[in-house]
């Protein structure tokens, strides 16, 4: 029997992340650490395994039903909440680190709680990267890269990657756009800075889809069925599409009106 097209190989769910935080502040894209447990288990209940990136690049090795978790921005919560249920679990993770603000408090996100969140700092780095987990670049202040000019990008790229490298002493292969927003320019970048892939949001599909692993936000509003939706691109996957667009139009309001991250 001949195997099946390429396009038959469904791809490998990935679940973006931010804050796991029961502290409140204005936004969605915060959840609690016992909604975090819950999702958790409710992998693991459906069989799922974590893997990393870097595992998807060999699908004959990926266990029957795996699922990529990720953490945008680095904040300190993601060692102090999700690590530990993580651990407990078996599971690993991908953190993206904005690498000018390791160890410093947040200065680009909207928070109307006026709460100031602090980011990941070193030593956490490399409990995190020694306990398994995958460390990537979210560049080196995170500005929307579709947005500043050429020369910026590439420094961005480079900076986050060799301080990241330099740091951690591991290889830095994947970067996440700020804002998931990239183009053809930032895509050129990408490669020429050495990077192997970036994750991003498709809100427009790029012309070479090997570049850019397509990733499901979590948001503080969803439950257990948009989970699942997320997980296997059920029907649901549109409403998640309306939803994506409307988040990143208001987190675009983000890169305006604060004025200290570039
Ligand atoms: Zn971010």
């Amino acid at each position: 029997m001949k195997p099946g097209p390429p396009s038959s190989v469904r791809p490998v769910p990935i679940l973006a992340f931010h804050k796991v935080d029961d502290r409140f502040e204005v936004g969605v894209t915060r959840i609690g650490r016992l909604r975090f447990s819950r999702i958790v288990s409710e992998l693991r209940g459906w069989g799922y395994a974590a893997v990393s990136l870097a595992d998807c690049a060999d699908p004959a090795r990926l266990p029957e039903k795996p699922v990529v978790l990720t953490f945008d921005d680095s904040y300190e919560s993601v060692h102090r909440n999700a690590f530990p249920v993580l651990a407990a679990a078996g599971f690993k993770a991908t953190v993206f680190v904005v690498t000018d603000y390791i160890g410093r408090e947040n200065a680009w996100d909207v928070n109307l709680g006026w709460i100031r969140f602090e980011h990941l700092d070193w030593p956490r780095l490399r409990e995190l990267r020694d306990a398994g987990w995958e460390i990537g670049s979210h560049t080196a202040r995170h500005p929307d890269l579709t947005r500043v000019p050429a020369s910026r990008v590439d420094a961005e790229l480079t900076d986050s990657k060799r301080a990241l490298e330099d740091g951690l002493n591991a290889p830095v292969r994947f970067l996440s756009f700020p804002f998931g927003r990239y183009n053809d320019r930032v895509l050129d970048a990408m490669q020429r800075a050495g990077y192997a892939r970036g994750v991003g949001f498709w809100l427009r599909k790029p012309a070479d889809k090997t570049l850019v692993f397509e990733r499901k936000a979590y948001y503080l509003f969803d439950g257990n069925l948009s989970l699942r939706s997320k997980l296997t691109g059920s029907p649901l996957g549109f409403l998640e599409n309306v939803k994506l667009r409307v988040i990143n139009f208001f987190s675009h309001g983000t890169a305006l009106v604060k004025p200290s991250s570039d």
